[in-house]
């Protein structure tokens, strides 16, 4: 469903990836680990057109989609919710899950998708007219998870969900989100810096060191890894 081949992205002189391969497959959670700086956050930010490769190529959906804008991505049903959701805390609940949808022609499936969002995050349900900077840390990212599938995706980039949260409470964004494949069928891309939570639902794993893969494998096989846990995922 998504191949990356060869991807190597500077800021400037700063390589922050370099020569990466990778595939996730179809309905799969794959977990995209690795220490501050080892090259996550960018690894989802080219796939979604933000920050332009050096070289190499991304195929999603079997189509060459390395040099589409950010717009034609998400189109192309790949959604980002970045680190720290990206939420407008002046905006209501559902004013931000609407801007999830805005692109979408379909107006009547605008609001069957807000209706199965707000199925999903019953927490939301009673917020909806509250403003999101209200919203305690675990809400605001079943909110960003949520504006991200307003627009239908086929998959989805997620970067640190459980950043600062409660551990509680970033386990059970961790159980949504398996929840949500296992009823949807969605494909998750997930990048993490909590590696044990991350593998805990996911298939298979991804560990960048420095903007190379260093090392890839079924998650169980990755959580049984002693001295990869150890030099690389910090538990
Ligand atoms: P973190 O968990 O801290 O977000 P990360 O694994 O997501 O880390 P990236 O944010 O992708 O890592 O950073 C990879 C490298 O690129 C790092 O060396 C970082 O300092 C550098 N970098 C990231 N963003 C920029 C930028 N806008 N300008 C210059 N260098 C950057």
């Amino acid at each position: 469903m998504l191949e990356i081949a060869g991807l190597t992205a500077h800021y400037g002189l700063v390589r922050a990836l370099s020569d990466v391969t990778l595939k996730v497959e179809e309905g799969s959670i794959t977990a995209i680990l690795g220490a501050n700086g080892a090259g996550k956050t960018t690894l989802l930010r080219v796939v979604s057109g933000l920050v332009r490769p050096s070289s190499g190529r991304i195929t999603a959906f079997g189509e060459d989609v390395t040099a589409l804008s950010t717009d034609r991505i998400a189109r192309f049903g790949i959604a980002h919710v970045p680190e720290g959701g990206g939420v407008i805390p002046e905006l209501t609940v559902e004013e931000n899950l609407r801007l999830g949808a805005l692109w979408r022609k379909d107006k009547a499936d605008r609001g069957a998708a807000l209706a199965e969002v707000l199925e999903l995050f019953p927490p939301l349900v009673p917020r909806r007219a509250k403003a999101a900077g209200t919203l305690s840390g675990g809400e605001r990212q079943m909110l960003a998870i949520g504006r991200g599938l307003m627009g239908r995706p086929r998959m989805l980039l997620l970067d640190e969900p459980s950043l600062g949260l409660a551990p509680l409470v970033a386990a059970k964004i961790m159980a949504v989100l398996r929840d949500l494949r296992a009823a949807t069928g969605l494909t998750v891309l997930l990048v993490e810096q909590n590696a044990r939570s991350a593998l805990s639902i996911s298939d298979h794993g991804f560990v960048l060191g420095l903007g190379a893969v260093v090392a890839s494998d079924d998650a169980d096989t990755l959580l049984a890894d002693d001295q990869l846990r150890h030099a690389y995922l910090g538990f």
